[in-house]
């Protein structure tokens, strides 16, 4: 497939070489009404791949995530996740859309927190993350408490089990969000400006956990203004601007020599 922008031709990284990519979208468009907010996107994650999204408010990082996870159906290309169709291919010239049954099990490798943290308010923080346990993985109490205790620990929260999220700190909701996704053991993890909400001292304990994940290899994709955070765990920086990828590179070529205009200007807003 061509690359969505011509201005650079986006730089291949080791774990190119690795095989199978967990994620792949390929000539992904999406229009709203009138407006076209993703115009031939190509996107690859690879197993174990840390890719960081960044780009002015506006330019498609949050449509695209989501067309990824189809949350948001797209109008042109393909999504596959684990070598399997999500949404829609193209067979003998025509657009077909995979069976919707099919949907929710293609997609449930994929982990997702958003900007806001959805956690249930009249739940407690261990409640919020065995509820799809018990729900859509049909744990025991007892299994799920056990699973559930396990991520919490995991994003350093065991001893706020008890607690409602109204007694949480914006940053431990966001870790609870977290931990109820990775008790889904996705193989590959969405993030939406995880951290835009909070305030900026708690900023650093949900990056903290992010490293954490990268570290212990997991697979994510990860839209973010935290450019020192982008610069030191990504192996890949997508930079969009207009629903498209105007260059895409190892941070540390994106971030000292960025080859477009658009590029530049967008950096030294964040200088
Ligand atoms: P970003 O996350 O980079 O800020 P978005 O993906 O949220 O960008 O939005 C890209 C463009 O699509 C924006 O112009 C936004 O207003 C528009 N948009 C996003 N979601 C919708 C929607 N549900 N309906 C109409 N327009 C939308
Ligand atoms: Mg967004």
């Amino acid at each position: 497939m061509p690359m969505a922008d011509a201005v650079t031709t986006p730089t291949t990284t080791p774990h190119q070489t690795h095989g199978e990519p967990i994620v792949e979208a390929r000539g992904i468009g999406k229009s709203f009404g009138e407006l076209e907010v993703l115009s031939d996107i190509d996107f690859r994650l690879e197993p174990s791949e840390v890719v960081c999204v960044i780009g002015p408010s506006g330019s498609g990082k949050s449509t695209l995530l989501r067309c990824l996870a189809f949350l948001e159906p797209y109008d042109h290309g393909s999504v596959y996740i684990d070598g399997q169709l999500l949404g829609y291919e193209e067979r003998g010239g025509m657009r077909v859309r995979a069976r919707e049954s099919r949907v929710d099990a293609v997609r449930a490798p994929v982990g997702m927190v958003f900007q806001h943290f959805h956690l249930w308010p009249h739940r407690t923080a261990l409640e919020n993350v065995t509820e799809a346990l018990r729900l859509v993985n049909g744990l025991s109490r007892r299994d799920a408490e056990a699973e559930g205790m396990a991520m919490l620990e995991r994003v350093g929260l065991a001893e706020r089990a008890g607690h409602f999220p109204e007694s949480l700190s914006g940053g431990q909701k966001q870790r609870v969000a977290i931990a109820r996704a990775l008790a889904m053991q996705p193989r590959v993890m969405f993030f939406d400006e995880p951290t835009s909400a909070l305030d900026p001292e708690l900023v650093g304990e949900v990056l903290d956990v992010m490293k954490q994940l990268a570290h212990d290899g997991m697979t994510m994709a990860i839209v973010t203004h935290e450019m020192g955070f982008a610069a030191k765990v990504a192996d890949r920086v997508v930079f969009m601007d207009q629903g498209r990828i105007i260059e895409s590179g190892p941070p540390e070529t994106l971030f000292r020599t960025p080859r477009s205009e658009r590029l530049q200007q967008f950096l030294n807003t964040w200088r």
